[in-house]
């Protein structure tokens, strides 16, 4: 039985990590988008179960106290989980599963070791365009956006950590070289329908 795999995506809030997300999803079958718990309330055209599934605080701390999340972390002032029942079942159908989680929630991962993933971070060009982007949004208050180009500045120093780093300038590079990271991680040699390694496979 092939067992999908995990990409670990995180970007500061800005730089353009949802816009290469859906362009990406679009093209590579067989890639899924893990659906987060937040605590956020929706932003206009979100909606419950496909952008997020959105729950109160108190929801959440009973999901935390009952063990439901792989990784949670508080993200300007909001809580983000992803539950294990999130990806499971997509993992063990053979479909790989994108979790578009924060440097926090990817370094629990890391240090976890539990599941194999492969680290991708999106950079915006600089901080300045961050910036521009955020507020080109218009979705966010003033004070949100403070606190999102002050975590912002902190999230750029956790890109060292990740396996691969891919600044966007330019939307079509950048998505290029997301589909490229994507369909090469697929092709590793180890990644055989029966999960084993290639030398077990062939010579047993
Ligand atoms: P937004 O509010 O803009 O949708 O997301 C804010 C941040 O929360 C982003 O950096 C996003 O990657 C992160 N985030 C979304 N879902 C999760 C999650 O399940 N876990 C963690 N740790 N971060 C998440």
């Amino acid at each position: 039985m092939t067992v999908g795999r995990l990409f670990v995506v995180s970007a500061p809030s800005g730089a353009g990590k949802t816009t290469l997300l859906k362009r990406v999803m679009a093209e590579i079958p067989g890639l899924v988008f893990s659906i987060s718990h937040t605590t956020r309330s929706p932003r206009p055209g979100e909606q419950d179960g496909v952008d997020y599934h959105f729950v109160s605080r108190g929801e959440f701390l009973s999901m935390i106290d009952q063990g439901l999340f792989l990784e949670y972390a508080d993200v300007h002032d909001n809580l983000y989980g992803t539950s294990i029942g999130a990806i499971g079942a997509q993992l063990e159908e053979g479909l790989d599963v994108i979790l578009d989680i924060d440097v926090q929630g990817a370094a629990i991962l890391r240090w976890k070791k539990q599941l194999e993933a492969t680290h991708i971070f999106i950079s915006p060009p600089n901080l300045t365009e961050l910036e521009r982007r955020l507020r080109g949004r218009g979705t966010e208050s003033e004070e949100k956006i403070q606190l999102r180009l002050r975590n912002g500045a902190v999230e750029m120093r956790a890109a060292s950590e990740y396996e691969y780093l891919i600044i966007n300038e330019n939307i079509d590079e950048a998505a290029h070289l997301l589909a490229s990271i994507i369909l090469a991680e697929r092709a590793r040699a180890h990644r055989l329908p029966s999960g084993k390694p290639i030398s077990k496979r062939v010579f047993t």
